[in-house]
């Protein structure tokens, strides 16, 4: 599986319409500072399910929607699709090419699809999340991550391996399925006190 194509519209710096293609291998994407780098990165991420206005470096979600410039009005909407190559059925999908997108409109309002079709930013977590692309891996080094992994504490730096192993979503799991336990298990003895003073 390789990602064969991001196209931005209305998405930060990106008013007009932009794709991007990437050949098998290393793409570096080079240009001055200010350039827009960053917001080719940002646009993956977003694309893919990030929820946090933070980790896309603004201060609320609408802030991916094209501000406007002197010489250009702000945009009612942004729109990222992301193109990968399904070839290898890396992705739980009977496709051998997947194109995911996501759009956001001013008020707030989002809409998602896969291969064109409408539907829930959970189906496009569930499709990723098996395949090591999903949002809660650590697919994107942000600047200064690496220095941040490597200061980290012991247990810190394991939470990072276990995330990127896949161990984390089950130990969440498992965590959730505890929970329910013991909230049966209250039930049952409440059950049980109840069954006793009947008799
Ligand atoms: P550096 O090399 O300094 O890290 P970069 O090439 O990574 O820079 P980015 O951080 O991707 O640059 O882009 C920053 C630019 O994007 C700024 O000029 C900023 O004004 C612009 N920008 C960010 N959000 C929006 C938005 N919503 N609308 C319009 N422009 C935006």
């Amino acid at each position: 599986m390789h990602l064969k194509s991001l196209t931005l519209k209305g998405f930060k710096s990106f008013a007009s319409s932009t794709t991007l293609r990437f050949e098998p291998g290393i793409t570096c994407v080079v240009g001055p500072n200010g350039s827009g780098k960053s917001n080719v990165l940002d646009a993956l991420a977003w694309v893919m399910g990030e929820q946090g206005a933070k980790a896309l470096r603004g201060g609320k979600m609408e802030d991916v929607i094209f501000a406007g410039t002197a010489g250009r009005q702000p945009l009612g909407r942004a729109e990222v699709t992301l193109t990968v190559d399904n070839s290898d059925g890396a992705l739980p999908i009977d496709y051998t090419e997947v194109s995911i997108t996501r759009r956001m409109f001013r008020d707030g309002a989002s809409e998602y699809e896969i291969n064109g079709n409408s539907c829930r930013l959970l189906d496009i977590q569930e499709l990723l999340s098996d395949s090591g692309i999903g949002r809660e891996m650590h697919v994107i080094v942000g600047q200064g991550q690496l220095a941040d992994i490597l200061q980290a504490k012991p247990e810190e730096r394991r939470a990072f391996v276990e995330e990127a192993a896949g161990v984390l979503k089950h130990r969440k799991r498992k965590e959730k399925a505890l929970r329910k336990l013991d909230a049966m298990q209250a039930n049952l003895t409440r059950l049980t006190d109840l069954t006793a003073e009947l008799r």
